[in-house]
This record gives structure tokens, C-alpha cells and sequence, in this order.
């Protein structure tokens, strides 16, 4: 077999659902809602099923789709997105992220990422041959130590890899953070390829800013995003990749010849949000917020330490306290005897890190509420 997979494992969240369904666990792992999609969606799908269509669309998104995408993105991102030029839709952002990689970058390149990291930019760089220049975030507000950033940019990358807001931190990085970071991709000219799923789920007073809403940054970036959290849609894998028209007639040359295209009776049907008012998304923080509470709130009755996400729907829990050093270990533990899965925490750290593990809170209300009934044990 391949020596490029001695790189990395499988996936872990993956994994642990696949330890939830063992143990008939409630899944807190892998972060997917177990509420439905919008009606409007779902109405569409049950018509698309009857119309069509059920060929293959145009390799880089119907028109259609990307026709209403470049509208909500024009107007959320506040930069003109062209649905002509300027749009790949793709499998999932799963399959954004390593186009826009592919894209990129050359076998042997560098690319920065910050850790902890969402462990599928790993996997990405191994396949594509390139090599990641790790920057840690420091909780408690993971912040990044600017020295080591510059010094990351100084050996040579072709891009950072922005997860924004982040998992599994939870964090939102600030304009000023943002801004340096742009300063330095044009200082060492790098791309930035964002991953900015959660771009609807963030809590005030936190701002997400988009990186290539920044001053001469749309022309360097390649915001990776998808409908998945935004319409809890995430099986329906749908993604899409936002940059300049040079390189994404690149990205439509790697994407065509990884899947050839998104689902088309999908495209069609997820219109239906992409041509949601506002307020959907101002509704969407609003239930993200209340599950929030409820979870963190339920982790303090039980005295769990946690970092307070400001955006995203994870939160990382510190484990210390109940001296099992094997955060593994813990996770099996948690899923068999107290039935709730969760994700360890250092499958997301370069660095040796196992003090922490990994809940989502993207459920209903009784099944948080559940969940935290069976933790008490742990109090
Ligand atoms: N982003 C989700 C998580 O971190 C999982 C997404 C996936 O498995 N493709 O749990």
C-alpha cells in the first residue's frame, strides 16, 4: 500500500460515531444536527424527485445554484462574487479543502496550520504531497503568538489554512488577528484557504469577518464553505470554494476530475436556502445561542472546566481532573458506561495534548438535555 498514508490515521470523529452506534451512545462526537432541515428544502427535494433533474449538471455547480450562491455571498461577504467565474461547488467543503490545496500548491510546498486543527487538514496536505508548518493557539483564547506566526510565513509556505470560526476551538479571530495575517500572506505572498462552514453560527459579541473581505485579500483567498451547518444539510454534501477567476478555472480542472460534480437533485433543492431571507440566519444563531447555554450551562452544574466557544457548535472540555491520562481511553470509557460520545481532544493537537475532549452541542434540546443527565455521573 501506499507509504503516503503512513501519514495519518483514519478519522477519529468518524470513528466515534461509528463507537456511539456500538455502545447506542448519545453521538456528541461527530458534529451533525439530529434536527431536520428547513421545511422549504425538504418540500423541494420531495418535487426535485418527480421534475428532476437526475443527470449530471455543469462540472463546477448548475447555473442556478451558483447563480443564488453568488447572491447571498455577494451581499454576506460585502465583495462582488461572480457566479460565472468566481464559484466552484463542490462535495462537501471536505472536498473543497483539498481541491483548493491541490490547487495551490506543488508536492514538496509548505502550508501553515494552526493547532489544534479540524484533522482533515492533515490528511489534505499528506495526500497532496505538502508539508504542515504547525502554529498553536494558546488557550484560553487560543490565541497565536505572533513571532512564531511570522517565523511559520518565513520558511517559505504557499498558503495558511484558516479555520474560521474554528473547531474544535470555538474561536473567532479578531479583525486585528485577521489583518495580521493578511498582512503577512502579502508580505511572503501565500494564499489563504479558509474553511468557514460555521460562518452563520457565531456568538455575540463576536464578528466573523470573511479573510477575503479584507483589502486586497479576495485576490489570495480561496474561502472554502458549505451548506452543510448552515441548512443542516451535512449528508446532502454540499460545498462550495469562492476566489479569483484565475485560479478557480484552476479549481474547476482538479475538481472535475476528483468527483465530476456535486449531486444535481441536491443543487436544485438547496436553492431553496440559498434564497432564505435574513432572518433565517439570524434565526439559526438565535437556536445555536439557546443550545449553547443549555450545554454549557448543564457543564458547570456538573463542574466540567471548558473553553466557551465564541462561534461553531463544539466545546472542549478539560479532562484533567479525572486522572486518566489516555484521552482515548476516556472517550470508549464515556461511550460505553455513560453513554455519551465524545471526540478526544488530541486528535486535533500536533502537539502531545490529552486533556481535553471534544462535545457538539448541534442537537435538539432533549437530546442535550439527555446528554447532560447521563454526565452527571461524572459530577
Ligand atoms: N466537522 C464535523 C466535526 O468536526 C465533521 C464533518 C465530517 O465528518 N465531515 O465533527
Amino acid at each position: 500500500l501506499s507509504n503516503r498514508l503512513d501519514g495519518f490515521t483514519e478519522s477519529i470523529i468518524r470513528k466515534m460515531t461509528r463507537v456511539a452506534r456500538q455502545y447506542d451512545a448519545i453521538n456528541l462526537s461527530q458534529g451533525f444536527p439530529d434536527f431536520d432541515p428547513p421545511r422549504e428544502l425538504t418540500e423541494e427535494l420531495r418535487k426535485v424527485a418527480d421534475e428532476g433533474p437526475h443527470q449530471y449538471e455543469i462540472t463546477w455547480g448548475s447555473e442556478l445554484f451558483r447563480e443564488k450562491l453568488a447572491l447571498k455571498q455577494t451581499k454576506r461577504m460585502g465583495i462582488p462574487v461572480d457566479p460565472a467565474t468566481n464559484i466552484v461547488v463542490t462535495c462537501g467543503s471536505t472536498e473543497a479543502m483539498m481541491a483548493a490545496m491541490m490547487t495551490v500548491c506543488n508536492p514538496g510546498d509548505k502550508v501553515i496550520v494552526f493547532s489544534p486543527f479540524y484533522e482533515n487538514y492533515t490528511a489534505d496536505a499528506i495526500l497532496t504531497g505538502v508539508t504542515p508548518i504547525y502554529v498553536p493557539l494558546a488557550p484560553p483564547e487560543f490565541e497565536y503568538d505572533p513571532a512564531t506566526l511570522r517565523h511559520a510565513f518565513e520558511q517559505g509556505v504557499k498558503a495558511i489554512v484558516l479555520c474560521n470560526p474554528s473547531n474544535p476551538t470555538g474561536k473567532v479571530f479578531t479583525l486585528e488577528e485577521l489583518e495580521e495575517i493578511a498582512r503577512l500572506a502579502v508580505e511572503f505572498d501565500t494564499f489563504v484557504i479558509t474553511d468557514e462552514v460555521y460562518e452563520h453560527i457565531v456568538y455575540e459579541p463576536h464578528v466573523h469577518t470573511y479573510m477575503a473581505s479584507l483589502p486586497g485579500m479576495f485576490e489570495r483567498t480561496l474561502s472554502c464553505s458549505s451548506l452543510s451547518k448552515t441548512y443542516s444539510i451535512t449528508g446532502w454534501r454540499l460545498g462550495y470554494i469562492i476566489g479569483p477567476a484565475k485560479v478557480i478555472e484552476t479549481c474547476r480542472k482538479v475538481h472535475d476530475f476528483l468527483t465530476v460534480g456535486a449531486a444535481a437533485p441536491l443543487q436544485k433543492a438547496a436553492v431553496k436556502g440559498l434564497e432564505m431571507a435574513d432572518a433565517y440566519y439570524e434565526e439559526l444563531t438565535g437556536i445555536y445561542e439557546r443550545k449553547r447555554t443549555l450545554f454549557l450551562d448543564g457543564l458547570d452544574r456538573i463542574g466540567l472546566k471548558y473553553y466557551k466557544p465564541q462561534g461553531a457548535y463544539y466545546v472542549l472540555v478539560d479532562i484533567s481532573e479525572f486522572g486518566e491520562p489516555d484521552d482515548y481511553k476516556f472517550c470508549e470509557w464515556l461511550a460505553k458506561e455513560i453513554g455519551v460520545a465524545a471526540v478526544p481532544g488530541s486528535s486535533f493537537f500536533r502537539e502531545d495534548v490529552r486533556q481535553y475532549i471534544r462535545f457538539h452541542f448541534a442537537k435538539k434540546e432533549e437530546t442535550l438535555t439527555e446528554a447532560l443527565k447521563r454526565l452527571e455521573k461524572l459530577a
